[in-house]
């Protein structure tokens, strides 16, 4: 039996035709043991004033990345109607049963966001909300931006992150979005991306799109979540939807991973002694730390070395780690060609 074909089950509780602030729901039907006759609210905000340009702001993709969502709850009641020339759409906590539950995947059904997309209509929660982003909520906007964090396994160096589409015109949007937002170091996703992230629904849909990641470590550290504040107020003005100077920033240093296996993963499971941190330089064949097997105190420790040089774009932050673990993520410096400058 096939299922209908519905536009979306996510009814919004906001109008977005409408001029002035709202706050509402993105209202997602999944009836579970917990709500079995009712709805799992997601909160949206509303700011719209003027004919200017419509800005998509979600964080809290993953549970466990707070400095987003600290950051836009702060910056939507402290933003002012009569600053906005446009309209600004704002998901703090796109996946609020992650966020709940501090937890990376949706405790619903176990499912990642960013891995989520096209979604599916007819699908489970994520997969339901996933959609209504793509299919509804992407088509109406001039821009995006996803603010994530390394969350409890990892810690980032601040950065912005491009999609490197083959659409030049798009690409050197997503380039001109990466470097309004002023973070150190932007991160190009070529190769490398999931076709299944929200940078990769914003590219199926021909519009503008950066996503951050910010720090880690799963708690709200100041100094991300003031970078991540302060980079979408930035961009706000780069898009022209609230006035002012774009202050400018030390210029960027833009790097994409070019390869998997420069990245240092666990070779085993036991205590991970990292002798490095995020914004390190890697080069290849230095020590990076000690796998201490801690089970098996009888087995002598084994140094790890760098398989590959450039920076550390993450580092796990794990102390017990499993076979296969990321432990550094290693970036390569990568020649721009969006004339943009360095
Ligand atoms: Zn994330």
């Amino acid at each position: 039996m096939s299922s209908p074909n519905i536009a979306s089950r996510v009814r919004a509780t906001v109008d977005l035709s409408l001029q002035g602030r709202q706050v509402g729901s993105l209202v997602v039907t999944h009836s579970d043991n917990r709500q079995p006759l009712g709805h799992y609210p997601v909160p949206v905000i509303v700011m719209a004033g003027g004919k200017g340009p419509t800005v998509l702001l979600i964080g809290g993709v993953h549970g466990d990345e707070f400095e987003g969502p600290a950051a836009l709850m702060h910056m939507a009641q402290s933003l002012s109607l009569d600053e906005i020339n446009g309209r600004i759409i704002i998901l703090p906590a796109l996946n609020l049963p992650a966020i709940s539950a501090s937890s990376r995947v949706s405790p619903l059904d176990g499912v990642n966001m960013n891995r989520a997309f096209p979604g599916d209509a007819n699908g489970g929660p994520t997969a339901m909300l996933a959609h209504y982003i793509e299919e509804v909520l992407l088509p109406q906007c001039n821009a995006a931006i996803d603010l994530h964090a390394g969350g409890k396994a990892s810690v980032f160096v601040p950065s912005a992150l491009a999609t490197r589409v083959s659409d030049q015109s798009l690409y050197e949007k997503n380039m001109g979005l990466a470097r309004a937002f002023g973070a150190p170091v932007i991160w190009q996703l070529g190769g490398y991306n999931d076709n299944r992230s929200v940078n990769a629904a914003a590219a199926r849909k021909g519009i503008p799109m950066i996503a951050a990641e910010l720090g880690g470590g799963g708690g709200c550290t100041p100094q991300d979540r003031d970078l991540a504040e302060q980079g979408v107020r930035r961009c706000l003005a780069f898009l022209g939807i609230t006035g002012g100077m774009i202050e400018t920033h030390p210029p960027p240093r833009v790097v994409s991973v070019a390869s998997a296996d420069d990245n240092l993963y666990a070779p085993a499971r036991g205590i991970f002694d990292r002798r490095f941190k995020a914004g390190d330089e890697a080069v290849a064949g230095q020590p990076a730390g000690w796998m201490h097997f801690i089970e098996e105190p009888e087995r002598p420790s084994v140094a790890l070395t760098f398989p590959g040089s450039g920076l550390v774009l993450a580092h796990g932050n794990r102390g017990m780690v499993e076979r296969g673990e990321l432990l550094a993520l290693i970036a390569g410096d990568v020649d721009t060609d969006d004339g943009g400058g360095a």
